[in-house]
């Protein structure tokens, strides 16, 4: 079955269209990052507005890829959230109209189930149960992955999530927005060791995380120097921040194992295109003897193919939209059923 799926519920206008939930037929990303730059963060108004503008074009390439029209598919998948509320409208409503235009059935997906099924496209043959490490610009989770529709948070981080951290601290070090990727390519040439930073732990809750404590290190740190006029060695205050946090995201994904005795892991979000965080990860997965799943980098950040793929799951799993479907700016990932989406 052919599923059409529409994602909006940040900076990227994106469309797809995927079979059985692992083949992609085509996938298409505008992504609005160049003009949320010079303001250093998501506009959430500008975002809403460039929705509008540009879902058209994408949706109508995303089918024109695929050789599908509006007819020819089998059902129509969109973000109906967590996200920008008004940036997650945009995609809904579009979906509503096209699905109701076309007389498809409507299924409303949970961007975080997206994220985590970008990895039953890059590995074919993965089937739950598996643990998931989510780590994204709004999100850092533990998540048992149960069943394609059946998820449990083992872990979650109780302030800033790690890309935020990752963007918070780039933007202190003058690297830009979003700051994930120039980080990631100054640390190369660091010494993770030159800047020592605490490694916070929750009290009785050993998978839970925190990253705001590091980041307001990375913060104070270029304050304090600026001062006392005394140079930074950036690519060393990269390279230590980075090994600070992919190290909490390690060791909770794989405590996580230990716990639940879990032989397959994976990972999911825009941080998991971090080059140290992939390299820790595949070797420990290889000390342990543990299966571990990747996506690829085109599909650890937002993008349509991800939600097209959970599409197909939970419409496997009878998770139909009324035309009264709604968005939703917070939602748990363990509630993804069209009743959670305020419909
Ligand atoms: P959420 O999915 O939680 O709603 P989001 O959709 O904004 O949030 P994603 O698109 O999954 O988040 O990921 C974006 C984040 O990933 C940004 O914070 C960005 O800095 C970070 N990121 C991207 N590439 C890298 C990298 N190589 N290293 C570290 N962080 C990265
Ligand atoms: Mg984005
Ligand atoms: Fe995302």
């Amino acid at each position: 079955m052919k599923i059409l799926a529409i994602e909006s519920s940040c900076d990227e206008t994106a469309a797809a269209v995927v079979e059985d939930g692992r083949r992609v037929l085509s996938s298409v990303v505008h992504t609005q990052i160049a003009e949320h730059r010079i303001y250093g963060g998501v506009v959430p108004e500008i975002a809403s507005r460039r929705h509008i503008e540009k879902i058209d074009m994408v949706v109508q390439k995303a089918l024109d890829d695929a050789g599908q029209t509006a007819h020819t598919i089998d059902a129509v998948a969109v973000t109906a959230g967590p996200g920008l509320i008004g940036a997650l409208l945009v995609g809904v409503n579009f979906a509503k109209g096209l699905a109701f235009m076309a007389e498809k059935p409507l299924v409303p997906v949970h961007h975080i189930r997206g994220h985590i099924a970008a990895n039953y496209i890059a590995s074919p043959d993965l089937e739950p149960p598996f643990l998931c490490l989510v780590a994204s610009g709004g999100h850092s989770l533990i998540v048992d992955v149960r069943d394609y529709t059946e998820f449990h948070v083992l872990g979650r981080s109780r302030d800033d999530a790690a890309g935020e951290a990752f963007d918070k601290a780039a933007r202190a070090m003058g690297l830009g927005y979003p700051g994930g990727v120039a980080l990631d390519r100054l640390a190369r040439s660091g010494d993770d060791r030159r800047y020592p930073f605490p490694r916070p732990h929750v009290e009785g809750a050993p998978l839970d995380m925190s990253f705001s404590g590091v980041k307001t290190s990375v913060v104070n740190l270029l304050h304090n120097a600026a001062q006392k006029g005394d140079e930074v060695d950036l690519p060393s205050l990269c390279a230590s921040f980075e090994r600070t946090v992919c190290e909490a995201l390690r060791t909770r994904l794989f405590a996580a194992a230990e716990q639940t005795g879990a032989r397959v892991l994976s990972v999911a979000g825009g941080v998991s295109a971090n080059t140290r965080l992939r390299a820790e990860l595949i070797e420990e997965a290889a000390r342990r003897g543990l299966r571990l799943c990747m996506p690829p980098l085109e599909l650890t950040g937002d993008n349509a193919a991800m939600i097209g793929a959970q599409g197909y799951f939970e419409f496997c799993a009878g998770h139909l939209a009324p035309p009264s479907l709604n968005a939703v700016a917070t939602l748990s990932v363990e509630r993804g059923a069209p009743e959670h989406f305020a419909v």
